[in-house]
């Protein structure tokens, strides 16, 4: 069916029916505003991610139900960031010529099983035409306890470093796409169906186990340096350490230089913590409960920058740089 049958309103009034209300939730789609109750005590986290077509995604790598998916993932990923959980999302789309009704069906079959997967409701949006590419912009709410709010800032020397999951696979699998390549299962679901970490976000803050949290999109050392500065710190990061999956693994056997992935490549939307040494059995224990952490390295004071050793446990100069939009 084209879309030109059911038009804008048509569209809208699809999505409504399909979403469904929450608790928190007083007006979603429909009225000029969406309206939600804040409970006392709790702030209210906000965050929009951009997704634009040949920029961030394209439409022959992944099937629409995953991309909707995805959009909400990453942007959920940093609400979990902040030791939040999901309320309400939010939808802009962009739409280009050409596209049917059952694609928008299919991608919005993506979106609200995520939501509903996070505990989120579909709340608003805004729908166009688009001359040019798909545009998608997702715009998050979420709550967290005042006394519970993770920032970047807040490491202190003498914390250990975690990650949760594994790095690099998805940006393995993005080097596979471009270059005409079919990406193995492990590295594929990485960079199409990312989770966000809510659980263990949430665990983090509520039992009071990290001192800083960001979570990875950009590359665990471009992240990491975000923490680096928001917090005045160092941080010594080991090579060895890094956990992998097993397609990079796989990988790393033939061109031991692809662990760059897992250091620099993005979209890992793992969390990224510090978390001081007396609570390392907590932290273990939560690793166990809800999805894997791994110690990485620990923080060091500020004049000792940031400092990596590589595989085999040599001093390797890192690079900051992960992925810059305007960079050359
Ligand atoms: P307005 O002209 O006041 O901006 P719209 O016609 O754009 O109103 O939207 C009507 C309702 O439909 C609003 O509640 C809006 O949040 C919702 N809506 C529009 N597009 C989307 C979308 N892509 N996803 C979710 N809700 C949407
Ligand atoms: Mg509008």
């Amino acid at each position: 069916m084209k879309l030109s049958e059911i038009g804008e309103f048509g569209f809208i009034d699809r999505l409504r029916r399909r979403a469904p209300g929450g608790a928190e939730l007083v007006l979603g789609i429909g009225d000029d505003c969406a309206a939600s109750r804040l409970a006392p005590g709790e702030l209210l986290l906000t965050s929009t991610d951009l997704l634009i077509e040949e920029v961030h995604f394209r439409r022959d790598w992944s099937d629409l139900k995953t991309l909707g998916r995805k959009c909400v993932s990453v942007n959920v990923s940093d609400v979990a960031a902040m030791g939040g959980e999901p309320s309400s999302l939010y939808l802009g789309l962009g739409i280009p010529a050409g596209f049917g009704v059952e694609d928008l069906d299919a991608f919005a079959d993506g979106v609200l099983a995520a939501c509903a997967e996070y505990g989120a409701v579909l709340a608003g949006g805004d729908t166009c035409g688009s001359p040019g590419p798909l545009f998608i912009s997702v715009t998050v709410q979420g709550r967290v306890p005042e006394d519970q709010l993770l920032t970047r800032a807040g490491a202190r020397p003498g914390d250990l470093l975690w990650v949760s999951g594994r790095l690099g696979e998805s940006a393995l699998a993005l080097r596979e796409l471009l270059a005409g390549g079919r990406p193995g299962p492990s590295a594929a679901n990485a960079h199409h169906d990312p989770r966000a970490r809510v659980a263990l976000g949430r665990a983090l803050a509520a039992q009071g186990l990290a001192t800083a949290l960001i979570d990875i999109s950009d590359g665990l050392l471009a992240d990491l340096g975000h923490i680096l500065d928001s917090s005045a710190v160092g941080a010594l990061v080991e090579s060895a350490a890094l956990p992998l999956g097993p397609d990079l693994r796989a990988s790393l056997a033939a061109d031991p230089s692809l662990i760059d992935l897992a250091l620099s490549g993005g979209e890992d939307y793992e969390l990224l913590f510090t978390s001081p040494p007396a609570l390392a059995p907590a932290v273990a224990a939560l690793g166990t409960e809800l999805v894997p952490v791994t110690q990485i390295g620990r923080i060091l004071p500020q004049g000792d920058g940031l400092r990596l050793l590589d595989a085999q446990g040599r001093p390797r100069k890192p690079s900051r740089s992960g992925f810059n939009h305007f960079g050359s």
